[in-house]
């Protein structure tokens, strides 16, 4: 469905006449820059699925018209299309929803895909939340409820066992929402696996010290809330997963056009999933060490001897000489990209409407060096980066099973009356 208005620009009193393709979120937020004078126009649509009814707020600094009239101006915005730029600029031509079709490779797929994926956000999404909480709480007679209803099978009887039955809930639901890296997994499995067939006493002892220090339950308390930030705001970023059923290769991300423009809102995903693969890092390259040498610790090329905690708390920016060391790690260094991260977690960060484009910031002593990234560009960023964790989850759950607990001290968690 689009929604066709007409508004004035409250500077230079330009009228345009906006076309916004509805999609199934709750709040759309599209912003344009007037033809005439450049301010910005932002418009707000609210939704409410269940009714269906959309309702626009009073755009900021512009005014609506009470009924159509004949324009020179056109802003148009789709939802849950993806496309060039070029094919969402001023006009009143064809709507990209039609011209974004021939992208795909299998446009079918794609949209049985897409109803599987809005039949796990309405319906099994919050079980897979659930059946968190149970397993944290071992309360495993609730857990068998939830996972009977997600993968249909009975509960297991050992902690490896369900540890693996509840990162399988993730894998079942989390996958349908990022890009498809199924060989990184099988090649962890594989390192995890050579770790463990050679050195598995200093495997367990990494996992023992894991658990005693509190990283593991620290570790998951990140990993559910990421993915439920990621899977709740899934209508603002959708466009960019077309990605993934588009021929290869596709155009460069700096001439795609994402409409729904939430910078402030998806930043934090983004900052919190590469703190997390940093986090999961520590766990990939100590599998790594223990596979090839027995040890978590390495001696760098100065020849001092680290500890794997040396590791985790060196920055992101210098980890990347341990993680190039080896096959299983060295395809996290471009990840834990540090510029992109501080320049866009600098809080000058900001959308730019006049040019579609998220301005990140460098501090360089007392000046702020801007540099630009298109919204596309952030947009795939941002599920580059889940994508990652989701895909290196594995270690974690994978460790965890060898710990036996999740928590520090071996004590069921207080509840509070
Ligand atoms: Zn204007």
């Amino acid at each position: 469905m689009i929604m066709r208005n007409c508004l004035t620009c409250s500077s230079c009193g330009t009228a345009i006449t906006t076309r916004f393709g509805v999609g199934h979120g709750t709040k759309q937020v599209h912003s344009f820059p007037c033809p005439t004078c450049g301010v910005v126009i932002t418009c707000v649509m609210r939704l409410d699925q269940d009714k269906p009814d959309a309702h626009l707020e009073d755009p900021i600094n512009a005014v609506w018209l009470p009924e159509l009239v004949e324009t020179q101006h056109f802003a148009l915005f789709h939802a849950e299309v993806l496309g060039p730029r070029t094919d969402f600029s001023p006009g009143d031509g064809p709507s990209p929803f039609v011209t974004s079709g021939h992208f795909f490779e299998d446009y079918l797929e794609f949209q049985k895909q897409e109803r599987l994926r809005e039949q796990i956000r309405k319906e099994y999404w919050e079980p897979v939340k659930r059946s968190a909480v149970h397993f944290e709480r071992r309360q495993w007679d609730l857990f068998t409820k939830e996972i009977e209803l997600i993968l249909k099978e009975k509960l297991k009887t050992t902690w490896q066992d369900r540890v693996h039955q509840m990162s399988e809930c993730f894998g079942y639901s989390v996958n349908w929402f990022v890009l498809d890296l199924f060989h990184l997994w099988r090649h962890q499995a594989v390192r995890f696996a050579r770790a463990f067939v050679a050195h598995s006493t200093e495997l367990q002892v990494f996992a023992e010290d894991f658990r005693r220090s509190g990283r593991f339950i620290h570790l998951w308390r990140q990993i559910v809330p990421l993915y439920d930030a990621f899977i709740r705001s899934y209508p603002s970023w959708m466009p960019i997963l077309q990605l993934r059923y588009w021929k290869k290769p596709h155009p460069p991300l700096d001439t795609l056009f994402v409409s729904d423009k939430r910078f402030e809102e998806l930043r934090t995903i983004y900052l919190n999933a590469f703190e997390l693969l940093g986090r999961i890092s520590v766990i990939a390259l100590a599998v790594e060490q223990i596979a090839a040498t027995g040890a978590t610790g390495y001696t760098t090329k100065k020849g001092e001897a680290k500890t794997i905690w040396d590791f985790e708390a060196m920055d992101s920016g210098q980890k990347h000489q341990q993680l190039s060391k080896h096959a299983g790690t060295k395809h996290l260094v471009p990840l834990l990209d540090t510029k992109l991260r501080n320049g866009i977690g600098h809080y000058a960060a900001h959308y730019d409407a006049s040019t579609d484009e998220v301005v990140c910031i460098k501090a360089d002593g007392a000046t702020l060096n801007e540099w630009r990234i298109s919204y596309a560009g952030f947009c795939y960023a941002l599920l580059e980066m889940v994508s990652h964790v989701f895909f290196e989850q594995q270690y974690f759950f994978d460790l965890l099973g060898l710990s036996k607990d999740l928590f520090a001290t071996r004590a069921k968690p207080k509840v509070k009356p």
